[in-house]
C-alpha cells in the first residue's frame, strides 16, 4: 500500500514600497503555516501588531501538523489576545491593528482562515480566483450591489476595514477549504500588491513566471512599478505534483 502527497514549494517577498517610509507587512513561511498580516496602527504599532501575529502563529506551527482548520483559527484569535495585551501594556501601541491571512496546508487540503484585507487567491489552469472576501467597507458595498467593482477599486477609503485582529475582545474568522491539485499555486498577498495590480495583471504574472521565488520577486517588482503607494507582500505556495511514498506497515 502506498500514500501520495503533494510536493510544495514557498517563497515570499516583501518591500516597503515607493511610497510609505516603513514596512509594516509581515509574513511566514512555516510549513505547514504560511501567512501574511498587514499592521495598521502608525509609528511602530503597525509592524508590531503585524510582528505579533505572524510570531503567534510560528509558535503554532508545530501543533499545527497534526491539526485541523478549527486549530488555525485558534491560533489567530490567539494573536488577537496576544496583540490587545501589548497594545494595553504600552501607550505607544495603543489601537494598533493588523489584517492576518493564513493558510495550513495538510495533504490535499488546504485551510485558510483571514481576518481583513490582505487576500488569498489561487491560480488553477492559469485563472486566478480570489478565496477570501475583503473585510473593507468599500467590498461590503459591493458585495451588497451599491458600489461597482470599478468604483471600489479608486476608491479614496479602500483601505478602511471592519474587522482586523487586535480591534475587539472577540474577533471573527472566515474559513475556507480548498482541495489541492498538481500545478495550483496559492498566493497570499497584501493590499499593497491587489490595490496596485489588477487580477488579470498577477494572473499574467503567475502564469509567465514558473519558478516560486522568482514569481514573487516580480510580483513585487510589478506593483512598485505600478506606485508602490504601500507595502508590498507576497507569498507563494507551488503545488509542484505528487511523490509517492511507500506507507509504514
Ligand atoms: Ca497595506
Amino acid at each position: 500500500m502506498s500514500t501520495t502527497a503533494l510536493a510544495l514549494v514557498a517563497a515570499a517577498a516583501t518591500d516597503v514600497g515607493r511610497v510609505r517610509r516603513g514596512n509594516e507587512d509581515a509574513y511566514l513561511v512555516a510549513p505547514p503555516v504560511y501567512a501574511i498580516a498587514d499592521g495598521m496602527g502608525g509609528h511602530r504599532g503597525g509592524a508590531e501588531a503585524a510582528g505579533l501575529a505572524m510570531q503567534t502563529l510560528a509558535s503554532r506551527a508545530p501543533d499545527l501538523v497534526s491539526a485541523d482548520g478549527e486549530a488555525l483559527v485558534e491560533a489567530l484569535v490567539d494573536a488577537n489576545r496576544a496583540i490587545l495585551l501589548a497594545a494595553d501594556e504600552d501607550d505607544a501601541l495603543r489601537g494598533m491593528a493588523t489584517t492576518c491571512t493564513a493558510a495550513l496546508v495538510r495533504g490535499r487540503v488546504a485551510c485558510i482562515a483571514h481576518v481583513g484585507d490582505s487576500r488569498a487567491y489561487l491560480l488553477r489552469g492559469g485563472r486566478l480566483a480570489q478565496l477570501t472576501d475583503d473585510h473593507s467597507v468599500v467590498a461590503q458595498l459591493v458585495r451588497q450591489g451599491q458600489l461597482s467593482p470599478e468604483a471600489a477599486a479608486v476608491h479614496p477609503g479602500r483601505s478602511v476595514v471592519y474587522r482586523a485582529l487586535g480591534t475587539e475582545p472577540d474577533v471573527q474568522v472566515d474559513t475556507r477549504e480548498v482541495v489541492l491539485d498538481a500545478g495550483d499555486r496559492l498566493l497570499l498577498c497584501s493590499d499593497g500588491l491587489s490595490n496596485m495590480l489588477a487580477d488579470g495583471e498577477i494572473a499574467a504574472v503567475l502564469r509567465e513566471v514558473a519558478e516560486t521565488g522568482l514569481a514573487v520577486e516580480a510580483l513585487v517588482a510589478r506593483a512598485n512599478e505600478a506606485g508602490g503607494a504601500d507595502n508590498i507582500t507576497a507569498v507563494l505556495v507551488d503545488v509542484q505534483g505528487e511523490t509517492q511514498r511507500e506507507a509504514v506497515p
